[in-house]
């Protein structure tokens, strides 16, 4: 059905993204990490691109299985993050993508990761971007009535600003939290990859 398709279209998008910014990503990750940020994502989310086509079953079994791939094979502090958190919120799809569950999708996705990673805002982590792009989708929904699309426009400019918000920050969680200091004056590339796929997923989406 329509929904399956755009899903698989969604994660052959990020894929391709992902493995155009490998060493964007990489670079990022040298100056305050261990250099494998553009690997582990592109390695993931590659694999997740092999095996769409044997995903079948429900939009929600079928988001399940994306984050159980991400598990097995991104490693990281990311892969737990992305994979896990993905893991969970797909039980909100289980009746299908609407503007409803994909707003139940986000906030149980964020909610996950800030579990797992105990990070806040403000610890120069993926979270930098994703709660404010998480809030925007939810309240341009929810308040303002726009639709999902332009909801999700107005979330990839907030996690764009978030992404930009990571750079004077000192780091208090991951491995750039080792750099102290140091990590200041560099972008974070957990946020810069969260922004990376939402562009990928306005882009199918429109
Ligand atoms: P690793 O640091 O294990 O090599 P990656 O390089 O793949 O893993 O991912 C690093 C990214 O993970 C960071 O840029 C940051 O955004 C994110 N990250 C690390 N720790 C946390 C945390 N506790 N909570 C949220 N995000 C985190
Ligand atoms: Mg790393
Ligand atoms: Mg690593």
């Amino acid at each position: 059905d329509t929904q399956r398709e755009a899903v698989l279209a969604a994660v052959d998008a990020v894929a391709g993204r992902l493995s155009d910014e490998k060493k964007y990503l990489t670079d990022l990750d040298s100056a305050i990490g261990d250099a494998d940020h553009g690997s582990n994502m592109s390695r993931g989310f590659g694999k997740v691109a092999e095996k769409a086509g044997e995903m079948d079953g429900e939009i929600d079994e079928i988001v399940k299985t994306v984050g159980t791939t991400l598990i097995a094979e991104v490693g990281g502090a990311s892969g737990p993050l992305y994979g896990g958190s993905i893991m969970f919120a797909s039980q909100e799809l289980e009746g299908g993508i609407t503007a409803e569950s994909s707003v139940a999708f986000a906030e149980a996705y964020l909610e996950k990761v800030q579990d797992r990673g105990n990070a806040e805002v403000g610890a120069k982590t993926m979270v930098d971007a994703l709660t404010p792009a998480v809030h925007t989708y939810k309240k341009s929904i929810e308040q303002d009535d726009l639709p999902p699309l332009t909801a999700l426009a107005k979330a990839v400019d907030a996690a764009e600003r978030g992404v930009r918000f990571t750079v004077p920050l000192k780091a208090r969680k991951g491995r750039a939290s080792y750099l102290d200091w140091r990590s200041v004056g560099h972008q974070d590339p957990g946020a810069t990859s969260t922004l990376f796929i939402m562009e990928e997923l306005l882009d199918v989406a429109g």
